[in-house]
């Protein structure tokens, strides 16, 4: 599996500072684009998900989307704990 942004500019992926606005999303399009067709792009969003990656597009996700996601995980209702009261004999 080759990655699809092998060999480009990096420039592509990570803003240089002080970028906003229309150049900043017209970069960023231009990187989602790229990943679109990568055979990675999912594993290179979970990477970037889960060692929070702060800077670049990477599996197609701005540093807006992580962060977003990030967010709504961490205010997602915690999973039930087990139940400690369950009967666990054969009925
Ligand atoms: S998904 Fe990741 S590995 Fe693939 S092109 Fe995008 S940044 Fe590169």
């Amino acid at each position: 599996m080759e990655a699809a942004c092998r060999g480009l500019d990096v420039s592509i992926f990570y803003s240089p500072q002080g970028e906003r606005g229309l150049d900043r999303r017209v970069r960023e399009k231009a990187a989602i684009e790229i990943c679109s067709g990568c055979p990675a792009r999912k594993k290179c969003a979970d990477f970037a998900l889960s060692t929070r990656q702060e800077f670049g597009v990477w599996g197609g996700l701005t540093e807006a989307d992580r962060e977003l996601r990030r967010i709504s995980r961490s205010a997602a209702p915690a999973p039930a704990p087990p139940d400690e009261h369950r009967d666990s004999s054969p009925s």
